[in-house]
């Protein structure tokens, strides 16, 4: 029975996390197929919109094919006396939480880069018009942020509309975006954490600092403090920035209490401006992933619409795979693309100096950001495929990582008659603040373990099924 009486399926909390494999799904709105796809929370005066219409621009549910994927555009126009255009960016990041109230939808990612899908089954109980979504998001809406008084919702499917409307939608949040850069991080004395994406990762909290983005890219350090306060109870809330207790790594006394409270003991430690060690957790909602390459000692980022794969040989499912899921990987940060317009930006590892490969579109969207030395030294895979081809241009370039790698050589020789000396003597191979093993339908982790073996074999995968 659903908690609407109206809707054909029942909307709740219990959905939040619930995934629709392809196999099951009616339709697909966004997602990565989609090039143009976009949501977008506007403030308007009372008179400009008219309260609980809901709009459809081009075919509805019920009209598109199925198991097809089509373009998608959400437009949520709010009035309340008291709401201001700095709350857009908190209104726009509610539609993720409570589309996924509904059985049988999935809401994934943000801005332009939604990926939604409706599962038969749910189709087949009748939810076939975005009448009901639109119902549902506006009931939502108005019951749990009272300071919303009037709203009225569009969905656009017609592709030429959405076409209008997507440069409009990239401006509007490039705007956001922009009132949010200039503050510093030692300027406040509160953070803020976001748990809305616990349902999918119950052990990540993400905490939106002025100089760190949240992970998706929807939630600036303004909309965290906008969102704590005309919602205290709610995902977002306020964080105690407390002592600093490293100010190089981004470690700070009321981070640690607070993401060890809200992740119950499973996080106790992290560090903001790094990618090693107690780096800053995932859900899976990030914009970006950025991974070390250990051949070139230099992180590669991609983001989530590069297509093929990167170089080193993995797409970007299976580097978010690796870092997703509320783990603290070591080498791997799921981050906005806001982030790596900070100046805290993997600012512990060597900041831009150690960013060695990137997508050209990406290399595009920040390029303003990268100090004007390095920006030419950063392959995009137009420069390099594979990691050969990297090591060739960063030499060729004399990319900062190269010196590095001079510097290292001599050490690693001499660990490596080290190492002679001791034969039979157990290194470690392995050291990880977080190792988690899959077996047998259990997943047991080592905390802090370090793993000694008397004989490390690397072999390759084509090697193993021939013998
Ligand atoms: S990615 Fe982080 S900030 Fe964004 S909705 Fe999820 S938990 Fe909140």
């Amino acid at each position: 029975m659903s908690m609407f009486k109206d809707i054909p399926v029942d909307v709740g909390v219990i959905y939040e996390g619930e995934r629709i494999r392809r196999n099951d799904m009616q339709v697909e709105l966004g997602g990565p197929t989609m090039k143009e796809k976009f949501e977008l929370a506007k403030v308007r005066t009372p008179d400009e919109i008219e309260d609980g219409k809901v709009i459809i621009i081009g075919p509805d549910i019920k009209d598109l094919k199925e198991g097809g994927a089509y373009p998608l555009g959400i437009l949520v126009e709010a009035a309340g006396k008291t709401l201001d255009q700095g709350l857009e960016g908190v209104i726009e990041r509610r539609i993720h939480g409570y589309m996924n109230y509904i059985e049988g939808f999935m809401h994934l990612n943000q801005r332009y880069d939604i990926w939604i899908r409706l599962g038969k089954k749910s189709f087949q109980k009748g939810l076939n018009s975005f009448e009901y979504i639109g119902k549902v998001l506006y009931r939502l809406f108005k019951s749990e942020l009272p300071i919303i008084e009037k709203v009225q919702i569009t969905f656009i499917t017609d592709p030429a509309k959405i076409k209008e409307m997507y440069p409009v939608a990239l401006q509007e949040y490039e705007a956001r975006d922009a009132k949010a850069r200039g503050l510093k991080d030692e300027e406040v004395d509160k953070f803020y954490g976001c748990v809305l994406c616990q349902s999918f990762a119950p052990s990540h909290v993400c905490v939106i600092t002025p100089q760190r983005y949240s992970n998706c890219g929807a939630i600036s350090w303004f909309d965290g403090r906008a969102s704590a306060s005309i919602d205290p109870k709610g995902p977002v809330f306020e964080i105690e920035r407390g002592e600093v207790l490293n100010a190089e790594k981004g470690e700070f006394a009321g981070v640690n209490e607070a993401v060890k409270k809200r992740t119950l003991g499973e996080v106790n430690q992290v560090w903001f401006y790094t990618a090693f060690d107690h780096p800053h957790t995932s859900c899976g909602c990030f914009e970006a992933v950025a991974f070390y390459i250990p051949e070139v000692d230099g992180f590669g980022v991609v983001n989530r619409s590069f297509k093929g794969t990167t170089v080193n040989g993995l797409p970007f499912s299976t580097l978010a795979d690796s870092t997703a899921g509320g783990r603290q990987i070591d080498g791997f940060h799921g981050m906005s693309i806001e982030y790596m317009r900070s100046k805290k930006f993997l600012s512990a590892d060597g900041g831009w100096n150690r960013v060695v490969w990137l997508p050209k579109e990406v290399k595009e969207r920040v390029k303003d950001f990268i100090p004007a030395d390095i920006v030419d030294k950063i392959a995009t895979e137009e420069n390099a495929q594979n990691i050969d081809a990297l090591k060739a241009f960063l030499k060729e370039k004399n990319h900062p990582v190269v010196a590095r790698w001079t510097a290292e050589a001599p050490a690693a020789e001499e660990a490596g008659a080290e190492a002679k000396e001791e034969e039979g003597a157990m290194v470690p191979v392995a050291t990880a603040a977080t190792l988690p093993i899959m077996a047998g339908g259990f997943k047991i982790i080592l905390k802090d373990a370090k793993i000694y073996a008397k004989k490390v074999i690397v072999r390759s995968m084509k090697d193993e099924k021939k013998s």
